[in-house]
């Protein structure tokens, strides 16, 4: 039988989780930016992007800026969070979705996750309205380019006064029900990060239906300048805006977005044909009315199919066992041919940062639970029940996923999967 571990040399060129792919309409819109001197925070490349970016997500204005994060910030304080309000949050995300809450002065009190798209759970939302019908804010992601449950948190919202702030910085150009992620909220945010569907190296998108609050974000993000012959400031700003170089590489990236989308797509179905008689499935979505942008292919192992796994604060330990496997067996070997695989991220509420913060699931006593038990990480199954982001983070793995891996490296990868299962 072939062996993949002993056959397979490593992959000359490592095989990224997801990394910048160039195709050269980029650089000449920074050569033009370039020879024309435009290299500040105004130009051409900035006024066209925020054009194009309207016109993809169909959202009345896109004010482009230096990150992500930064649109999240700016959202978050015209949601109004104030010092001391809470802030319900998914919880199975990159921190940068939460982040911006505590700039605020907001406590995060972060949602369990349904396992249908691996977002915020609808029915663990209603029920922290039930916990905290004070709140009047909702930041919520979409992972790995997978659009959420967003009717149904939006209908929860709207029957509790609640303002959706939309993290679509992993999911630019997936859509649920024919309208694009990044409008559902009432502020919004896309990333331009490296790593992301299209990228500027970095750079980020505030984007919204609502013109004062675009306008206010442009002025935020420009230091708060009042509308006066010298330096006048009335409010606090920030050094946030988007340069005209970064504008200029997000330009050239703009029309291969669809291609991009479809080069990941073909990435997502290769795996989850390839590793079809495994005791796996890959990150789920639902078919009926979304359509991801397939940024990261992801998988999950059967929970009879799990080794013993134990996972520190820092550090992890697993035991191989036959016809068994764990995330991190699957991470090592692949990385061991120069793959990157990535653990889904680590859900906030196990992070040692958010572990005071307060954490709803679904189930479970009516209590929102300060979760004592996330030392013990993974170890914890016996007696404590799981929740579904821990469960995820314990079972589940990032694939590389990069679009410049080719078929064969991917067959190979698939391969080495396998193996593992032996
Ligand atoms: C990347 C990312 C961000 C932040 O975007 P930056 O442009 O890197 O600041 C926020 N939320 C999620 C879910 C992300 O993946």
């Amino acid at each position: 039988m072939f062996n993949p571990q002993e056959n397979l040399t490593a992959f000359e060129d490592k095989v990224w989780l997801a990394s910048p792919t160039m195709h050269g309409e980029e650089l000449d819109y920074v050569k033009k930016a370039y020879e024309t001197n435009w290299l500040s925070t105004v130009g051409e490349n900035i006024n066209e992007l925020e054009r194009l970016v309207c016109e993809k997500a169909g959202c009345g204005y896109a004010v482009a800026l230096s990150s992500g994060t930064a649109a999240l910030h700016l959202a978050v304080k015209l949601a109004g969070v104030k010092p001391g309000d809470k802030v319900f949050c998914s919880d199975m995300t990159f921190d940068a979705t939460v982040n911006p809450v505590v700039y605020e002065g907001g406590v995060p009190v972060f949602i369990d996750t349904e396992y249908d798209t691996w977002n915020m759970d609808p029915a663990a939302l209603e029920k922290a309205f039930a916990l905290y019908p004070e709140v009047k804010a909702v930041v919520a992601a979409h992972l790995y380019g997978t659009p959420g449950k967003i009717d149904e948190i939006k209908d929860i919202c709207d029957r509790h006064g609640a303002v959706i702030v939309e993290d679509a910085a992993e999911s630019f150009g997936a859509s649920y029900k024919g309208k694009q992620t990044g409008t559902f909220g009432a502020y919004n945010a896309i990333s331009f990060n490296g790593n992301k569907i299209i990228t500027g190296s970095s750079g980020g998108m505030f984007l919204t239906d609502d013109s004062e609050a675009a306008n206010k974000v442009r002025k935020w993000s420009t230091q708060a300048r009042e509308n006066a012959p010298w330096y006048q400031h009335e409010e606090l700003g920030y050094n946030y805006r988007m340069s005209n170089v970064i504008a200029g590489i997000v330009r050239g990236q703009m029309p291969h977005l669809e291609e991009h989308i479809s080069a990941k797509k073909a990435i997502y179905e290769r795996y989850r044909d390839g590793l079809k008689e495994l005791p796996v499935s890959m990150n789920p979505f639902d078919a009926d009315n979304s359509e991801p942008n397939f940024w990261l292919s992801c998988m999950i192992i059967d929970e009879t199919a799990m080794c013993r796994q134990v996972r520190g604060e820092c550090d992890v330990l697993y035991q191989p066992e036959h016809g068994k496997s764990c995330p991190t067996e699957i991470l090592e070997t692949i990385a061991k041919y120069n793959a990157e695989g990535r653990p889904i991220w680590k859900p906030m509420h196990m992070q040692p940062l958010y572990r005071m913060n307060g954490f709803v699931t679904r189930e479970g006593d009516g209590r929102a639970k300060t979760n004592a038990y996330i030392s013990g990480g993974s170890l914890g199954r016996d007696g404590m029940p799981l929740d579904v982001g821990m469960d995820i983070f314990h079972r589940g793995l990032c694939l590389p996923s990069d679009i410049k891996m080719t078929k064969e490296q991917q067959e190979l990868i698939i391969e080495l999967i396998r193996s593992c299962f032996d």
